[in-house]
């Protein structure tokens, strides 16, 4: 029987001996531009462009040549040989003058060396097939590249560093040594029930159950970091919830007027407050509805809401202020979905309620912007965007759904376990729970799911 945690990456496969070419700095003018090549070709590639191949890793003085051996641009050259690079193959960066037209004069004259276009995130996918990164490294690598934050981007180089990996890896491993306990068990069918009743094995699938939590709220974060918060307004007709949303937005995106029941449609709202990705959903409201449309309307405000990480639920502090619209309400709201009160309307009246329920409650006016500083620094409290909050790895929705399955596995294997059942069906789970983690770093992963990951990194990646 298999023990084997995952590895890192993937199984390095035989070499892709194709060499590839790309600008590796954006397009347009510059001080500096830089070209990258990879693969078995480069060092035949370097000699007949530069004369000969510079000293490994030595930022070497060059002048790049064409086929008639005149000049195209004089410039830096490194040498990175296999396997101490970034793609784990052969790796030449040539730096030239910042110009368009120089870069794709050197492409040119590199592709007819023998090299060919790169394909977006080529270079990255090389260095996961040559094992450099495992798969949620080399997804770190493009959130790193597209953060919109200091946040986000300290997550992704969180993530890039190994550290999300690390902790897979580490519970991949834990589960392993828990599979080959059990699976002990199987095999000496008199000591089953001492296994299983085992309360170390018991405390440790524990254990591992809460390191996954922690990984599960660290990767949480992680998201609504990079892929953004998606916030739904609820609240009464009237209480305030289009002005709160033309308010977050900086500009009317939905008809505010005095008549309830006019926001007749779902209205998204894709912004970035202070550096923060948010996506807001404005509703119909919850409340029973008279017509046909409106009932629509409050529909699919209730599936929004149930895959949304935050409801702001807006009070009118002048026209409810004991907040009897959200206890009217909470029964419809979907309970795993975390709320915010927010006392709109303090311009007219003060709340008298100070908190509902114990949730986090904030005072403003959407009217005149009294407050709202309060709301933004609660948002971004919520999504980790705070400085303080250390625990925060970048992550992306498939891995927090493989996480979620792991999490769902672990439960049945402890309900297992706790009923004392056969064995089998423990290790069963463990294994299952193990598969939903490989899938994470690419231990297993399908070209498919290979070819879309890569395909959304920009040229020269
Ligand atoms: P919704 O039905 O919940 O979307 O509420 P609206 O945003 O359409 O607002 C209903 C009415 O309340 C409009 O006349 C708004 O101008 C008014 N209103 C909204 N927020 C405030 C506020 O903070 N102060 C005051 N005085 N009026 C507000």
């Amino acid at each position: 029987m298999e023990h084997q945690p995952p590895h890192r990456g993937r199984h390095p496969r035989p070499a892709v001996s194709d060499t590839i070419v790309a600008a590796a700095t954006p397009p347009g003018r510059g001080g500096i531009a830089i070209v990258r090549v990879s693969g078995a070709a480069t060092p035949q590639i370097g000699r007949s462009l530069l004369g000969q191949l510079p000293p490994p890793r030595v930022a070497t003085a060059a002048r790049f040549r064409d086929a008639a051996g005149g000049a195209i641009d004089d410039g830096l050259a490194l040498y990175f040989p296999a396997p101490h690079s970034y793609t784990g193959e052969h790796v030449l960066e040539l730096h030239g003058h910042g110009s368009p037209v120089l870069v794709e004069a050197m492409i040119r004259r590199l592709l007819e060396l023998g090299g060919r276009r790169a394909q977006p995130g080529e270079f990255t996918q090389r260095a996961y097939l040559n094992a450099k990164l495992d798969l949620a490294q080399a997804e770190a690598v493009a959130d790193l590249i597209d953060a919109a934050s200091d946040a986000a981007a300290r997550a992704a180089l969180r993530s890039l560093e190994g550290e999300f990996s690390n902790r897979v890896l580490a519970l991949s491993q834990t589960l392993a040594e828990l599979r080959a306990h059990v699976e002990a068990a199987i095999d000496f069918a008199d000591e089953q029930i001492d296994v299983l009743s085992d309360q170390s094995l018991q405390a440790r699938l524990t254990a591992a159950s809460s390191d996954l939590q922690a990984l599960r709220s660290a990767s949480r974060q992680g998201r609504l970091l990079n892929e953004g918060m998606t916030i739904v307004i609820a609240g009464r007709p009237n209480a305030g919830k289009s002005s709160l949303l033309n308010r977050l937005a900086g500009h009317d995106a939905a008809i505010v007027t005095a008549t309830p029941g006019t926001t007749r449609d779902l209205l998204r709202e894709r912004m970035v407050l202070d550096g923060m990705p948010l996506q807001v959903l404005d509703t119909a409201g919850l409340r029973s509805a008279g017509d046909a449309i409106e009932a629509e309307g409050i529909r699919r405000a209730r599936a929004a809401m149930a895959g949304a990480d935050r409801i702001l639920f807006v009070i009118d502090a002048a026209a409810d202020p004991q907040a009897a619209g959200y206890l009217e309400q909470r029964s419809l709201l979907p309970p795993q979905v975390p709320v915010t009160v927010v006392f709109n309307k303090i311009d007219l009246a003060a709340p008298t309620a100070d908190a509902v329920e114990n949730m986090p409650a904030v005072r403003l006016s959407a009217l005149t912007g009294e407050g709202f500083d309060t709301l933004t620094t609660h948002l971004k409290a919520c999504m980790g965007f705070e400085p303080g909050s250390a625990d925060v790895l970048s992550a992306r929705a498939r891995h927090l759904e493989a996480l979620a399955q792991v999490d769902a596995y672990l439960t049945q294997a402890a309900r297992q376990l706790a009923a004392r059942n056969a064995p089998e069906l423990v290790a069963e789970e463990l294994k299952r729970a193990q598969q939903a983690l490989g899938e994470i770093v690419g231990a297993e992963s399908s070209d498919e799911l290979l070819g879309r990951i890569f395909a959304r990194f920009c040229i020269g990646k």
